[in-house]
């Protein structure tokens, strides 16, 4: 008996050892029928990429929302419903499908990553819900608002690219893509409008929509407004690096 459980006690060890890749939450959706979700392209993402992912569901106190961050080396803000404009100080104009709930789990989780210091990617909703919790603002609808002849909510599926967003030489999304121009796939009728204090625009569309923002290395942030984990779903995996990135960060933050 002894010797079995010294055996079981040796390969629970040699397991936690091979266990290497850092566990990377994804923050979920929550419908009005009370189910928490994630779209699978998210978790694939991260897999790819060598994280372990764990979905992280909506919480509705401040103590858990904050304890269950706690516990991660690095942080997905999915994307998802409008933020409501409350959040930055604006009456509803444009924003349309806004969930209350989410806003304040959410809001709880970026300050305590943020606090702590654990490694963010936002992406979609991700990205505007951490600049307005960070104290910037949103444009609240892109077509009536923005002068533009793009089409931010485009016709094409989501796993294919429709318009071109540069990117700042020198910045750090440059050195995770290499290049200064790349086709993106767009699916939002919202955008940043004002970044929150140590955020840095550093991708735009051809019309001035903000495409991606960082907030390194004092604010542990990367965001982007398109969709990398559907192109990468759908066979391209050339934004691959954005969800490298928040692995590589999330394993420094946990040594
Ligand atoms: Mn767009």
């Amino acid at each position: 008996m002894k010797k079995i459980t010294l055996t079981l006690a040796l390969c629970l060890l040699v397991l936690s050892a091979a266990a290497q890749g850092p566990l990377i939450g994804l923050v979920c959706g929550h419908s009005s029928s009370g189910n928490n979700g994630v779209g699978d392209y998210y978790v694939q993402a991260v897999v790819k990429a060598g994280g372990v992912p764990v979905l992280v569901p909506t919480m509705f106190d401040k103590a858990s929302a904050e304890e269950v961050v706690s516990k991660l080396d690095g942080i997905l803000f999915t994307g998802g419903e409008d933020v409501d404009p409350a959040w930055y100080g604006e009456e509803i104009n444009g924003a349309v499908d806004i969930n209350g709930l989410r806003d304040t789990s959410e809001i709880y989780m970026i300050n305590q990553a943020v606090q702590l210091g654990i490694p963010i990617l936002g992406i979609c909703r991700g990205c505007q819900v951490i600049n307005v919790a960070l104290g910037g603002t949103l444009v609240q609808d892109i077509p009536t608002q923005v002068k533009t002849k793009l089409k931010h909510k485009q016709s094409e599926p989501g796993t294919q690219a429709s318009h071109y967003m540069t990117i700042e030489p020198g910045s750090h999304m440059a050195s995770l893509l290499g290049v200064k121009k790349v086709k993106i796939n767009s699916l939002h009728h919202e955008a940043v409008k004002t970044p929150a204090p140590g955020l840095k625009v550093v991708c735009l569309a051809e019309d001035g929509v903000v495409e991606g923002y960082e907030g390194l290395p004092f604010l542990n942030i990367v965001a982007v407004q398109f969709h990398p984990e559907k192109l990468i779903g759908g066979g391209d995996e050339f934004f691959l690096p954005i969800f490298k990135d928040l692995v590589e960060r999330a394993k420094k933050f946990a040594e």
